[in-house]
């Protein structure tokens, strides 16, 4: 216990929330189970941004405990933290060395970073001074966003071998475009490239291991080319990466179970009648007399106020749309099409009870974003529990 509670720092903005955020750990074992039925390569399975706002160490547990012998995080200071937790396996850095402490902390966790310049090589080398760094060199096949190039293939060597302690252990790439429809040519692109890198890098080091699809990469293109590491991530937190595109296949619908519920309670009901506007602005008028419930989620819950007048909430199993403007931490849906709805009860931001839950896509679509801004922001923001 401190002394001198110091209030400003105390509040614990996810602990305040009212929103509470549930996290199904045996989907999210069931949803590696059934991506690693889809592939022969191994599974690194993606934790960065604590786990998609999932939380980082019980995400990471539970799929360790699912038979996980690798994972890729974000930052190097997450790859410690679970070294803390106990966690033996591989472990790669996905940012990098972003600090030359990070260095220190990759070499005394055993974290592998990725470093996809001449200058990060340096800097790793610069500063492991005689200890050795596990290094993920990071290509790039034509994302554009980082990695060396094939063309510099002959200067990376020469810099490798001016720096011993930089240990290459895997070669990857990333995919742009796997999950869309267009994308397909500068997909296979894509991964010829790597192929081509993939030979020439294994000349020199024939012991490196390589990686390159995401979860949509894993579902559409892995058999392409086999790979030692897959890289899923949102699919294992059930939402289906190929959803709404030509290569989704009901199947796997069916398989992906959702991992995160987000759910509020309903402070007031009362009815709100014909000719009434609601909320701030007045921007949704009652056409006829009808019943509204109240419920304690907003913008500072990332219930986002773009959805205004958009959104729905599942409420007893029935869906409520969202009426006139998103508040701080207020917002009002429509219960007309059940009285019985009453205070204590709980709205469904995100999933929900009977057969038609709010689906992450679905939420992704009235806020204007995808499925991974919605699992990341409602997660971290608000106070998440882990049901048995
Ligand atoms: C986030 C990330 C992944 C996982 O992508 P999903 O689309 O969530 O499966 C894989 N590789 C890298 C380099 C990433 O940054």
């Amino acid at each position: 216990m401190r002394e001198n509670r110091n209030y400003t720092y105390c509040l614990d903005p996810q602990a305040q929330s009212p929103a509470k955020v549930e996290i199904d750990l045996p989907a999210l074992a069931a949803n590696y189970i059934y991506l690693k039925k889809q592939t022969s390569s191994m599974l690194m399975p993606v934790i960065k941004a604590d786990a998609y706002g999932h939380g980082i160490v019980p995400v990471c547990r539970t799929l360790a405990g699912a038979g996980a012998e690798q994972f890729a995080v974000g930052t190097v200071e997450e790859g410690a933290l679970l070294r803390e937790t106990g966690f033996g396996g591989s472990l790669l850095a996905l940012l990098g060395a972003l600090a030359p402490e990070d260095v220190d902390l990759a070499i005394e966790n055993r974290v592998t970073v990725i470093a996809g310049s001449a200058e990060q090589i340096r800097r790793i080398g610069a500063r492991a001074n005689g200890r050795d760094v596990l290094v993920a060199l990071k290509f790039n096949t034509g994302m554009n966003r980082l990695g060396f190039v094939p063309g510099s293939l002959g200067s990376l060597f020469a810099l490798l071998e001016e720096n011993p302690c930089v240990k290459p252990v895997l070669a990857v790439s990333h995919l742009a475009s796997a999950d869309e429809d267009g994308g397909v040519q500068a997909t296979l692109r894509q991964i010829e490239v790597f192929k081509d890198v993939v030979r020439a890098v294994k000349l020199r080091f024939p012991e490196i291991k390589i990686s390159l699809y995401n979860s949509a990469g894993l579902l559409a293109y892995s058999k392409e080319f086999a790979t030692d590491y897959v890289r899923p991530g949102l699919a294992l937190y059930g939402a289906n990466p190929l959803f709404g595109t030509k290569f989704n296949r009901p199947e796997i619908d069916a398989a992906l179970k959702p991992v995160m519920r987000v759910k509020a309670p309903v402070v007031q009901v009362h009815p709100l009648l014909k000719g009434e506007s609601i909320s701030y602005g007045g921007t949704f008028t009652a056409p006829e007399d009808m019943q509204v419930a109240i419920v304690a989620a907003g913008y500072a819950q990332g219930y986002s106020r773009g959805m205004a007048n958009k959104s729905e909430m599942s409420l007893n199993g029935k869906r409520c749309r969202v009426l006139g403007r998103i508040c701080m931490q207020l917002v009002a849906v429509d219960t007309s099409n059940q009285p019985e709805a009453a205070e204590g009860d709980f709205a469904y931001i995100l999933g929900g009870e009977g057969d038609n839950p709010v689906a992450s896509h679905e939420l992704a679509a009235w806020w204007g974003t995808i499925p991974y801004e919605v699992f990341c922001l409602l997660g971290s923001m608000n106070a998440r529990n882990y049901p048995r």
